[in-house]
């Protein structure tokens, strides 16, 4: 039988009942969806030698053989079993060598002819462990580069190539209307999906990789622009939302005079909220960037038109701070926190500015929120799902973020937003000063951290720790924990109030902690990355973070972003644990203060497919593009015009998971 992409794995001879079971389990249903799924990584086993030249290659290396079994046997020493091969080619004799793996005995033909690929040891005059397969047409695991999946999908790398294979043997040849666009366009330079996909995972060579891997790439932004398309098509004509009259700032009072970002960032989102058609916007700014203020503002026109709002938070502690943040703008708003165990109660008349984390999403049938604000929304798990809303009037939708997205992005497969962006920070702030300090230099920085907090008594220094509790993995005790780190600060600083604040504490006895901190009650507050997400400590001038190699660029910025917010001077400590290598891109970290180029540095030291920002905005399958590949976004922008209307990828998997990105919207 031919296979097609679309051909449900059921129909693929080789895939038994267990298997099928797994692979539906992580929504791979098609041929198509299975052969997307492509190898991390590729053992280079493409250099045969003969036994002669395997005596010269150094102690270890990874060589591959054509030679004869001339022996095979086994023997058995406690519960251990030992087997052994002796390989011959004309050249010269091998050993070959494998321990508990008594397939060995079975599959080993004596006098017959297999490849075998593995470790050579010196001392022995041996392979260690090799594959091994009998010449065939095409070496599937020997001669080439191999394959090796990860460990997902409940495959073996070995099975997964003998499945693979069988697909490809019998793939259907067909030319898809975008390979034929290709074709003409390109002069036959770009591989045909089905080649593309054969390439990936069994490619003739390095560079056949490469132009696979474009291809595919192509194929994926092609369904996300045409995936934003259709949403933003079926958000605009799906139901309508709240209309509301237009807003006039004068008649708010402001806790501070709005910069000219802030009030044009509000003016986008008053002027969508006079439409019936629902908003669906970006707020894009930088962390301190003051978006509070302005969803706030906006969440207060709804108010006074008798309309319900809710802002969700990332974390509990988020959003009992918003709460105190929107009280402390204006005493006046009637801000309700919900917390997950308590159910909204609707006042008829009284509308609310409903603040919770996600589980205020599943109170919106109640609530009925005309606009919904998401916060920080780069937090959210992809395990948060959303709930289907109910609602007579669909919410208008405004999310904050701190990534910022590229422009080519924002044009193509975030087309479905709108966009608004705080660019300038409020006046007064003074950049943050930040030091990458070595051991050596510790004890005296912290000598000088106490000394500050002595002369500033209001002021706080805030270390962050990648751990709670010191790791039981011998490779990661290295790595500074906060319990422990906060049990030595108190033992060196007897001075110095110490605080310690995690996850794992009762959320009470969090926002005592923060509490205290923000009142000046606390001088170190020894913590976790909760502080990262978004938690407003004016009182914060100095930062220390240990294991500051574990964090991305992205992260450590955030964090960076909690000091210096009341205008003072604020410092950042980098520490590196010990064993880190020198670091040039906290070097760099401590060079930059612009959020949007410290990204765009995070994504030049990922790889493609590893990007940060997209796959947060629920865009969790995107395999293979990366956002440097511009040239490969403009290429698909126009090949978008080209293709008809009706054009849809072979691979339905490509598209981002749906419900996420409904989430996203809050559809
Ligand atoms: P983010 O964009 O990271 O959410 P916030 O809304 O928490 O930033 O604002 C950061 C800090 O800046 C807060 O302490 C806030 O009160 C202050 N702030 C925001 N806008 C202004 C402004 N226009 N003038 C002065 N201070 C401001
Ligand atoms: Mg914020």
């Amino acid at each position: 039988m031919k296979y097609l992409l679309d051909t449900p794995l059921a129909k693929v001879r080789g895939i038994g009942p267990k298997w099928l079971q797994a692979l539906q389990a992580a929504q791979v249903e098609t041929v198509g969806d299975l052969l997307v799924n492509v190898p991390n990584r590729y053992q280079d086993r493409s250099a045969q030698m003969d036994l002669a030249s395997v005596a010269k290659v150094a102690d270890g290396a990874e060589v591959t053989v054509l030679a004869r079994v001339d022996r095979v046997g086994g023997e058995r020493w406690g519960r251990r079993t030992r087997q052994q091969a002796v390989l011959s080619d004309g050249s010269d004799k091998l050993t070959a060598r494998w321990f508990n793996s008594p397939f060995v005995l079975k599959s080993l033909r004596q006098r017959q002819q297999y490849y075998f690929s593995g470790k050579y040891s010196r001392r022995f005059r041996s392979l260690t462990q090799p594959v091994f397969e009998p010449v065939r047409e095409t070496q599937l695991h020997t001669l080439r580069l191999v394959p090796e999946y990860g460990s997902g999908l409940e495959l073996s790398s070995g099975q997964r190539r003998r499945v693979l294979h069988q697909i490809f043997t019998n793939l259907e040849d067909e030319k898809t209307p975008l390979d034929l666009l290709l074709k003409k366009q390109t002069d036959d330079v770009v591989p045909q999906l089905a080649e593309a996909l054969k390439q990936i995972h069994f490619p003739d060579e390095d560079e056949k990789v490469v132009a696979a891997r474009r291809r595919l790439a192509l194929e994926e932004l092609l369904s996300l622009i045409r995936f934003a398309k259709t949403q933003k098509k079926s958000w605009q004509s799906g139901r309508r939302a709240a209309q509301l009259p237009p807003f006039d700032l004068q008649q708010y009072a402001t806790p501070f005079q709005l910069t000219p970002d802030q009030k044009s960032a509000l003016t986008e989102i008053a002027t969508d909220l006079t439409q019936n058609v629902p908003m669906n916007r970006l707020l894009m700014g930088d962390v301190g960037a003051g978006k509070t203020v302005v969803a706030g503002l906006a969440g207060w026109h709804c108010i006074n038109n008798q309309q319900n709002v809710a802002l969700v938070a990332p974390t509990k502690i988020l959003a009992e701070q918003h709460t105190q943040t929107l009280t402390q703008y204006w005493p006046k708003l009637p801000v309700k926190l919900l917390t997950s165990r308590s159910k909204p109660k609707i006042e008829p008349n009284q509308p609310h500015f409903w603040v919770g984390t996600h589980a205020l999403i599943n109170q919106f049938s109640i609530i009925q929120p005309s606009l919904v604000i998401y916060d920080e929304q780069h937090r959210f798990g992809v395990s948060h799902r959303s709930q289907l809303i109910q609602n007579q009037l669909a919410a208008h939708v405004l999310t904050m973020t701190a990534t910022p997205i590229p422009r080519s992005l924002m044009l193509t497969i975030f087309a479905h937003l709108s966009l608004s962006q705080i660019r300038t920070l409020p006046p007064g702030r003074i950049p943050t000063k930040s030091l990458l300090l070595t051991e050596k230099q510790r004890a005296q920085a912290f000598l000088r951290i106490e000394k500050y907090l002595e002369d500033h008594p209001k002021g706080l220094a805030v270390v962050v720790c990648p751990f709670i509790q010191p790791s039981k993995l011998p490779q990661l005790s290295n790595i500074k924990d906060a319990t422990s780190t906060a049990a030595l600060l108190a033992k060196q600083h007897p001075k110095l109030r110490l605080g310690l604040l995690h996850g794992k504490l009762p959320a009470a006895k969090q926002s005592e902690i923060i509490k205290q901190a923000a009142a000046g009650e606390i001088d170190i507050l020894v913590t976790t990355t909760v502080v990262e997400v978004g938690l407003d400590l004016p009182n914060a001038d100095i930062l220390v973070i240990e294991a500051a190699e574990r964090f991305g660029l992205a992260s450590l910025h955030q964090l960076r972003g909690r000091v210096g917010r009341r205008g003072q001077q604020g410092f950042c400590l980098l520490f590196q644990s010990s064993g880190a290598a020198a670091s040039s891109r906290l070097e760099k970290f401590c060079q930059i203060s612009d959020g949007e180029k410290l990204a765009e540095l995070d994504l030049n030291n990922r790889g493609a497919g590893d990007l940060f920002g997209i796959r947060q905005h629920g865009f969790d399958s995107i395999r293979f593009f990366g956002w440097q590949d511009l040239d490969l976004i403009a290429q698909a922008q126009k090949i978008d015009k080209q293709l008809p209307a009706s054009w849809q990828t072979s691979i339905p998997s490509l598209l981002p998971n749906q419900q996420l990105v409904g989430r996203v919207a809050a559809n």
